[in-house]
């Protein structure tokens, strides 16, 4: 049996067609099921609905043999492990792009901040993300790990910035935000067990290559 971890959503949604380009359809909607397991078009595969920020756990303990995750939850996975996940990351599926950025309320002077060298309190999921930004800029953070709306720590007083994904940027405005800051750009990634690869390579191999052909002829297009 192959597992592949995805999480539901953009990157459930924007899987689906590279899976065709696979031979794989899945066979129930998330959306209308309450099921954790999804049976495929093929028996030998099927598809495991996990949290976003677990696809790399899932992938790196062999609970799934392949998984979708974005670049962010990637960085984060690696810096709590030192770097040694044993995740082989053979693909940029191009897919849920986005970028990680700051944000400051929109009467909040950043770069006036920057130039005096005060200390800014950062609210972040992403807090290695931001430390590493912050510490190359040179600037001194406090940071503070949320786990999500992290649009309201600058509304509330609680953080000064934050570090988030943004995508239109409607969110941010919405919420009298704006962006200072562009940190990185983000898309998913395959993300395969080291030991499935090697293990069950006649079966991984193929999946791999099918995505590949389907990334490639979608980003020359
Ligand atoms: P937007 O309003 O389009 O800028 O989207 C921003 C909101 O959507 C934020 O709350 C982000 O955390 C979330 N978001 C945007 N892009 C992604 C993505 N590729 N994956 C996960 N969350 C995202």
């Amino acid at each position: 049996m192959i597992t592949l971890a995805l999480s539901k959503g953009r990157i459930f949604d924007e899987t689906l067609p590279l899976l065709a380009a696979a031979g794989i359809e899945v066979l129930e909607d998330p959306e209308k099921s309450r099921k954790l397991i999804l049976p495929t078009s093929q028996p030998g595969v099927r598809v495991v609905l996990v949290r976003a920020s677990d696809v790399p756990t899932y992938v790196q303990y062999g609970g799934a043999d392949l998984g979708v995750t974005g670049l962010d939850t990637l960085i984060e996975h690696r810096a709590e492990w030192g770097g040694a996940t044993g995740l082989y990351q053979p693909l940029d599926l191009h897919i849920a792009k986005c970028r990680v950025s700051v944000a400051v309320r929109a009467d909040f002077d950043y770069a006036n901040a920057v130039r005096q060298g005060s200390r800014l309190r950062v609210a972040s999921k992403y807090v290695n993300i931001a430390r590493d930004f912050f510490a190359a800029k040179g600037v001194h953070v406090d940071l503070i790990k949320l786990y999500g709306s992290m649009e309201l720590a600058p509304l509330t007083g609680l953080a000064d910035a934050i570090v988030d994904l943004v995508s239109t940027g409607n969110t941010l405005k919405a919420n009298n935000l704006v962006e200072v800051e562009r940190i990185m750009d983000i898309s998913s990634r395959l993300v395969v067990n080291q030991a499935s690869l090697k293990l069950k390579q006649d079966r991984i191999r193929p999946i791999i290559d099918a995505f590949a052909a389907a990334v490639a002829k979608r980003t020359s297009a």
